[in-house]
């Protein structure tokens, strides 16, 4: 990887250049986010011609390192008004990695709808009005058949071209499914730059070099095999994120009638036992799937009705606890076809799920009524009124219809975990540059760190400090998040996945390599979100998590003010 392509939509001209000493050595999260900070006004308006999109494979891409192929994307947030970067698997960070590129970065605005090819002859304009108010199923079909199935789409559905703050921007799976980079509203940030979709295709092109082959080889077997020796790895593969519904339900902190719960009654009805059996018993159903090459660990599913038709790839978590337990649905069907209409739309169905969990609390629709929920989310693309103002997300929702108590932190919806249980994660969601977001540092129970509360008052801090660094420097990997929990719990596999990166690099790194590299990535992230207006005022949850006693543990989030600005220095 050793370009940037640069691409100028109101003179439909670009160029490819090689990347300059500022980005060098970055990838993923801390290039999108450095690129960001260094050309983009923090004052900008998220959705004007100053704003840059910028698409970012990490530094592995490209790599055998195993479920190394995250694609990040940032951009200034409609939605947190600060710095955002969301990322996805799929097939596209490895192929822009073969194609020599390190980052793509949108400027200015076109003037029409429009799609670009990104191949190994450069750039491809082409236009894109055929496809507007198309689904991301139409435009990835519509493309593979233009370009073939070797392809890797990058998509956004009704919602990004309708500037939603929820709209999110979807990449292809190497089997034509849509893998969502949800959150911060980057969908609306492409449709207001009015690009439809990327192709890239990387046809005729080779892997990056690697410099140190002995040492990347070497280092890549010890990392594989520790990995999928890790217990949580024969769980993921089996029932992939949807376990977490038992666990986290257990614990008492799954998201439950829009946080006024920790434990849902329907849990088990939305599990991933439940899942994983419906599964095996139903045609084409598929267990065990994986969303980019080169992943050992196969978390995703292929969701499909009783009659053996593709509902949606993957089901996660998180949509199960957003638009499951915290709107008290229990019909997986319900959920998957929710799920599969935001995937279409290009939506995240986290805040959507939070919206429409607010609705209900609201009195819109009953409490667990999943047909009515199913039809407010066809509404978004319909364009009525409540179909807007749901797929503006919780927080939007909660101002129109009056509702106070909104899981929202930096406007950013909550993930599916309570902070009044897990509260190192709440300082996670207060504190972290991104908004409330459970990737950049879930401080769950671990059986390999018994002596960690996550329900302490105290001493939350430095644990969220720790996890919003290394994950900071994961994104900037491009790993997927799976594939780093492992060495958290075997520090012997940080070393041979440092030795994998300096390898690649060519540079020797230090044991704290992934530490100061986090915490440089979130130190310029936070500079930015401060010349943008943010402070420590945004750093806070919610006031009903401090006085409402989550049920059943009777807990309130109780960490101090000062614990949660000693944070980021
Ligand atoms: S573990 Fe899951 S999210 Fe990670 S690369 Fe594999 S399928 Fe994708």
């Amino acid at each position: 990887m050793a370009n940037i392509l640069r691409i100028r939509l109101d003179t439909k001209t670009y160029d490819i250049t090689p990347v300059p000493d500022k980005y060098r050595n970055l990838g993923g999260r801390g290039l999108t986010s450095r690129i960001i900070s260094q050309e983009v006004p923090p004052d900008c308006h998220p959705l004007g011609a100053d704003n840059k999109l910028i698409f970012a494979p990490g530094i592995l891409a490209g790599s055998s390192v195993p479920n190394s192929g995250r694609l990040s994307i940032g951009a200034k947030s409609p939605l947190t008004k600060a710095i955002k970067e969301a990322n996805a698997g799929g097939a596209a960070a490895h192929m822009l990695a073969r194609l020599g590129i390190q980052a793509v970065v949108l400027e200015g605005c076109a003037e029409q709808w429009t799609a670009l090819k990104i191949d190994k002859t450069g750039l491809t304009f082409f236009p894109a009005a055929a496809l507007q108010a198309k689904g991301i199923k139409t435009c990835i079909d519509s493309m593979r058949e233009i370009h073939g199935d070797s392809v890797s789409v990058i998509s956004i559905g009704q919602a990004g071209e309708m500037a939603l703050t929820a709209a999110g921007i979807a990449v292809t799976s190497p089997d034509h499914f849509p893998r969502m980079a949800a959150r911060g509203g980057l969908g609306a940030v492409m449709g207001s730059k009015k690009v439809k979709l990327i192709v890239i295709d990387d046809a005729g092109c080779t892997p990056p070099e690697v410099k140190n082959k002995a040492l990347f080889m070497a280092s890549v077997k010890a990392f594989t095999q520790g990995i999928t020796s890790h217990p949580l790895a024969g769980g993921l593969k089996r029932f992939g994120t949807p376990m977490l519904v038992g666990l986290i339900n257990e614990l008492g902190a799954i998201s439950t009638k829009n946080y006024s719960q920790g434990k849902f009654a329907g849990a088990e009805k939305i599990s991933g036992e439940y899942i994983a059996g419906l599964l095996d018993s139903r045609p084409n159903g598929e267990n065990s799937h994986r969303c980019m090459k080169g992943c050992v660990i196969s978390c995703s599913n292929i969701y499909t009705d009783a009659a053996g038709e593709v509902v949606v790839s993957g089901l996660e978590y998180e949509t199960l606890a957003l638009m499951g337990a915290n709107c008290m649905i229990d019909d997986v069907d319900i959920i998957a076809a929710m799920n599969a209409v935001c995937n279409d739309f290009g939506l995240d169905t986290m805040d959507v799920g939070g919206a429409i969990a607010v609705a209900m609390e609201a009195g819109v629709l009953p409490w667990g009524d999943g047909p009515k929920a199913l039809q407010m989310v066809f509404e978004i693309a319909e364009d009525t009124k409540m179909g807007r103002m749901i797929g503006n997300g919780c927080k939007h929702t909660g101002e129109q219809l009056g509702i106070t108590r909104l899981p929202v932190v930096k406007s950013q919806c909550l993930s599916g975990y309570d902070p009044r249980v897990l509260k190192g994660t709440g300082v996670t969601y207060a504190t972290s540059p991104m908004g409330a977001d459970h990737t950049c540092g879930n401080a769950l129970p671990s059986p390999a760190n018994p002596s960690y509360d996550p329900s302490a008052a105290s001493g939350q801090a430095p644990v969220s400090q720790f996890l919003q660094r290394y994950f900071a420097a994961i994104d900037t990997l491009g790993l997927c998040l799976f594939a780093a929990l492992p060495p958290l719990d075997m520090p012997e596999l940080q070393k041979h996945l440092i030795d994998c990166v300096s390898a690649i690099l060519d540079e020797s790194l230090e044991e704290q390599y992934l530490m100061r590299l986090g915490g440089m990535v979130n130190e310029e992230e936070r500079k930015f979100n401060k010349a943008a207006g943010l402070g420590r005022q945004d750093d806070r949850l919610p006031a009903f998590f401090k006085s409402e006693p989550l049920w059943p543990s009777g807990n309130r989030f109780d960490v101090s003010n000062d614990e949660l600005d000693s944070v980021h220095n």
